[in-house]
């Protein structure tokens, strides 16, 4: 029967069904930042054939071309935020936190991360990287995969696996020692270990490797925020070798002095969250050409909610926070938007970060700049994404008016295209 079979498939296959050619689609945009300069556009037509941007003019579409008018729009790259967790539905406190690994089964996680892929889709984020699964071991190499075949609607997805972080130091915590929880990571411990499990995660079909650097944050008298480190310096080592002798990169959560110390020495390639930052290690940071991913919306969202459990620490690191960013900026040191979307609620527009970004002393280019190019650079995408050049992908969001103006215009995207596919076009 089977070789019988496959004759009859070679068969059909050979009869060549012709393929049909690309789809020709033009967006008149009434003004277009592309992601390369600070300067808009005005009154441009974007040709986009299959999935990707074919030309860029100011001449009107040809008679009769499918045309999607978005004249009173702002035209802008695709926004990408490097700093998801679509397996989390928000974590403000342990017992949050909890019940989505004890009480909901991986599958039912996966089905509420392609509800999470899809509302940043909406939000105007065409691409992400997602920084582990909480727990749900490589759901997020699945989905990923699923949104790539076009399974289900979502952004471009990096994904980094079930993450590492040494034995106790990652919950779940606090139950019976009898007990057998699951844990929010891949624990691992000693230099060969931390490079199985590299090789393992890599073998599974993340993107990137993401580690645990630091824990159990205090503020010293000196305002100084000082933490425990999770691996030792020769861990963190072994780690960023493997990865990197494997063509992936590192993100390591490192919120305080001795984490991000470490990580920075190690070489991963991004500081995640770098609440505190010590100038030394900015300056290490520049050197090495090290990304800072700051996501300061989160901070302040889980704050009151944590201090509130008695972890009052966490009020005290958003003013520390923002004089790191302010340092970090003025150093420059290159920064990518991230916002630990999923660490608070899907349903809240992680666009919010913007906003922040330019509290803090981003110029409203720069903070675009930042979920543009800079993003793209970091995820290794520079040719495929972060601008709108021909040969890129398609994908190309608007917002109803100037977002250099007006940066909380990128909270109220309206129109979302990625690789050539429209996924929301609201009729203003
Ligand atoms: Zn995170």
């Amino acid at each position: 029967m089977k070789p019988f079979l496959s004759a009859a498939i070679l068969c059909l296959s050979a009869s060549g069904f012709a393929q049909p050619s690309p789809k020709t689609t033009y967006l008149r945009c009434g003004s277009l930042y592309d992601g390369k300069t600070d300067a808009a556009r005005r009154n441009v037509t974007i040709r986009i054939t299959g999935d990707k941007i074919d030309t860029i003019t100011d001449n009107a579409a040809p008679a009769g071309a499918d045309v999607i008018d978005l004249s009173r729009e702002v035209c802008l790259p695709g926004l990408i935020d490097t700093h998801t967790h679509v397996l989390l539905q928000g974590d403000i406190t342990a017992a949050d936190y909890d019940v989505q690994l004890l009480k909901q089964s991986t599958a039912y996680r996966t089905i509420l991360a392609t509800v999470s892929a899809r509302r940043a889709l909406d939000y105007g984020f065409t691409t992400i990287r997602d920084l582990e699964t909480e727990g749900a071991g490589y759901a997020d190499v699945d989905l990923r995969n699923a949104i790539a075949a076009a399974v289900v609607p979502g952004p471009r997805m990096k994904v980094a696996g079930r993450a590492m972080d040494v034995t106790g130091a990652y919950p779940l915590h606090g139950y019976s020692w009898e007990l057998k929880v699951p844990k929010g990571v891949q624990e691992v411990d000693g230099a060969d270990d931390c490079r199985k499990a590299v090789r393992e995660q890599i073998s599974n079909g993340v993107d990137w490797i993401k580690v645990y650097s630091d824990r159990s944050y205090f503020v010293r008298p000196d305002g100084v925020l000082d933490d425990v480190p999770t691996f030792t310096i020769d861990e963190l080592r072994a780690i960023v070798d493997e990865a990197h002798r494997e063509r992936h990169k590192v993100a390591s959560h490192a919120a305080a002095l001795n984490g991000v110390h470490n990580s920075v020495e190690a070489g991963v390639n991004s500081i995640e969250h770098g609440m505190y930052i010590a100038d030394a290690d900015l300056t290490t940071m520049v050197a090495k050409g090290i990304y800072y991913v700051p996501t300061l919306f989160v901070g302040e969202y889980v704050a009151q909610g944590r201090a509130a459990e008695g972890a009052k620490v966490w009020v005290d690191m958003i003013k520390i926070h923002e004089d790191t960013f302010r340092r970090a900026l003025k150093a420059g040191v290159k920064i990518a938007f991230g916002t630990d979307a999923g660490g608070f609620d899907w349903k809240i527009d992680p666009a919010k970060e913007f906003a922040i970004m330019v509290k803090y002393g981003m110029s409203p280019a720069q903070a675009l700049h930042a979920a543009n190019m800079s993003a793209a650079e970091l995820l290794g995408m520079q040719d495929e994404v972060g601008s709108i050049e021909p040969g890129k992908f398609a994908d190309i969001v608007a917002v109803p008016a100037d977002p250099l103006q007006d940066i909380q215009q990128l909270e109220k995207v309206d129109f979302v295209m990625k690789g050539g596919t429209v996924y929301r076009h609201a009729q203003p």
